[in-house]
This record gives C-alpha cells, structure tokens and sequence, in this order.
C-alpha cells in the first residue's frame, strides 16, 4: 500500500464552534483530522506531521516557503508517495503556488481544507482529505505542479483563486478551469498546467513586497509611502488589461525611479495583462518604465514569484527573465 505524509497546517478543517469564543477556533488536531476519515486506511498508508494550527490568514510567505521544504523533505524518502497539505482556504491559493514554485520533488504534492468547521452541518473537510490523499497516492498526479484538490476538483496551482467567501465550491481556476476529478473510482486529469515553473530557494524570504490595488480616483500616496519605506519590489493590480488612473502613473514612475522592481498585474479575474492602449495611464503608455508584466497570475501570486526573485537576485535584467514567461502567456 502506498504512503502519503499528512503535513497540518490548521485552517476551518482543524476548527470547531466555541460558544466562549462565539465562533470557530483551532481545535482539531492532525492526527484526530485522519482518524475522522476511516475510509483513508483503504487508500494509503498515512503519517502526519503538524506544522502548526494556524488559521491561513496567520501563514507568511517564510511559512509557506517552510512547508515547502517539509513536503520536499518527506517526498525524498522512498517509502513516501505523495503529500498532503492541510491549510486554511484564505490564502490556500498562496501556499499552493509556493508549493508549486519550490517544491522540487516530482512526487504529488496536493493541498486541501474544507469551508465548513468539524462541528458545522456538512463539515466538507473529510471529503476533501479523503479525494486529496487519493490524488496524492496517484502517480498521474506527479509532475503536474502543486494541485489543489477541493469539492472533488483538482486544479493547477498557478491557476487557482478563492471565488466565493463561504461556498464549498468556492475554488475555481477562471482561465482554463481544473486539470482534472476525483470520482469515486479513481482520479481522472484532462489537462496539464503550462505554467510549472520552479525557482529554488535556499534560506530566508527577505524581501518586502508590497501589493496595491487600484481603484478609481485612487492617487499616487500609497506608492510613495511604497517607496519611503522602502519596499524592494511592488505589484500593482491594475484595472482592466494593465490600466491605471494618471496619478497612479506618476506614482508608478516614482517607484521604478528609485529602482524598485513593479510588477504589473490585473485586478480582473481572468485573462492577461497586455499593453493595448497607449491613453494616459494605460499599460502602453509606461512601456519604458521597465514594468514587469504578471501576464495572468494574481496579484498575490505575482508577489510570492517576486519574492522568490528577489531572493536570487537583485538585479533588474536578471528578475527581467522570472517574468519574461509570465508576460507572454
Ligand atoms: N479563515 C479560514 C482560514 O483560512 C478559512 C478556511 O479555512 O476556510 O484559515
């Protein structure tokens, strides 16, 4: 029987009502979690390891970056198949593509959690631990990046965001939809991710990167508080296909002029940044800023792969070739 290793994160899957407290809180542990699903002895042979019970909104980029590390660290041994992660479905999508970036091994590495606590009707955490460690014990899932398996769907890292504050179904990856099922007889992928990229990572993820969301009207302040502080990159989550307000411009040009790398991605849901307009503000217009496009990753994923950037280089031209993909696709 194969092995998959169970590393706990904590998130509403390890939660349950507390009427001290008047709502969920962590309270259920890793192994309690696996002893919950009888039905995971028939699939694999489990071993958990608890990183922490922390709700998701509680990781940092360091934590993600560890987890990571563990999941490579378990998928070197032989005896171990694939890996599971149990984690909070705030920022999921976060760790998923952290996972998917550095992870080395070519072994699955799936993520879950559930949008309901263990003492809510219709607790969705067994199933999605059930159809995770499934994929995860499935050699087809191998190579194929992260995978986030929810609600019986298994999507790409790189692809996947958070569609819904409380649906079970609230994953969703709105460019190309999931690469693959979970049935009951077995776990069928349709599709491979194109966006697979690696980038390793030795040590500590030092760089402030900040993220700004623009809105009408929105002015340049926050980008000169960005530089004053001073951050080592910014992503912008432009409107549209890559547009921002004249002010923002000023801001933007203000940012790249005391040599802060600015990545520019989409506040929209699906599709590319793409440079189609040449008015005053728009993408064309600060093609010689030198801006980094995010091409269709969110805001917040293009601020992790600018993390792990920044944690190999600093120079522009050589952080330049991290985005050169990402602005094409
Ligand atoms: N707030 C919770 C968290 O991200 C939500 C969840 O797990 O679904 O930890």
């Amino acid at each position: 029987m194969k092995k998959v290793v169970v590393i706990t994160t904590g998130g509403t899957i390890a939660m349950k009502y507390d009427a001290a407290a008047g709502g969920l809180v962590p309270a259920v542990s890793g192994a309690d979690l696996l002893q919950a699903v009888p039905a995971l002895r028939q699939i694999a042979e489990l071993e958990v390891k608890e990183y922490a019970n922390v709700p998701s909104g509680h990781m940092t980029p360091q934590m993600m970056l560890e987890v990571a590390a563990l999941a490579d660290a378990y998928a070197a041994r032989q005896d171990v198949s694939g890996i599971v992660v149990t984690h909070g479905t705030d920022t999921m999508e976060e760790t998923a593509y952290m996972l998917s970036l550095a992870c080395r091994t070519v072994k699955p590495v799936c993520i879950t959690g559930a949008m309901r606590g263990a003492s809510d009707m219709g607790y969705d955490g067994p199933a999605n631990i059930l159809a995770a460690v499934k994929v995860a014990a499935c050699s087809e899932a191998g190579g194929r990046g992260a995978l986030l398996v929810f609600n019986d769907e298994i999507h790409a890292a790189a692809e996947v965001t958070k569609s819904h504050t409380v649906s079970c179904s609230t994953f969703a990856s709105p460019h190309w939809g999931p690469v693959g099922y979970v049935y009951e007889d077995g776990v069928v992928f349709r599709r491979r991710s194109e966006n697979l990229e690696k980038i390793t990572v030795q040590g500590k993820l030092a760089a402030e990167v900040a993220l700004l969301k623009v809105y009408a009207g929105m002015d340049d302040f926050f980008f000169r508080c960005a530089a004053e502080k001073p951050v080592q990159g910014l992503v912008v989550e432009a409107v549209g296909c890559g547009n921002v307000p004249p002010e923002v411009m000023e801001g933007i040009r203000y940012v790249r002029a005391k040599g802060i790398p600015v990545v520019l991605a989409s506040r929209v849901h699906a599709g590319r940044v793409v440079p189609i307009y040449s008015y005053l503000g728009s993408a064309g217009s600060m093609k010689d800023f030198g801006l980094l496009y995010a091409g269709e990753l969110t805001g917040q994923k293009a601020r992790l792969k600018l993390m792990l950037a920044l944690a190999q280089t600093a120079d522009f031209n050589e952080l330049k070739q991290y985005f050169i993909e990402e602005a094409a696709r």
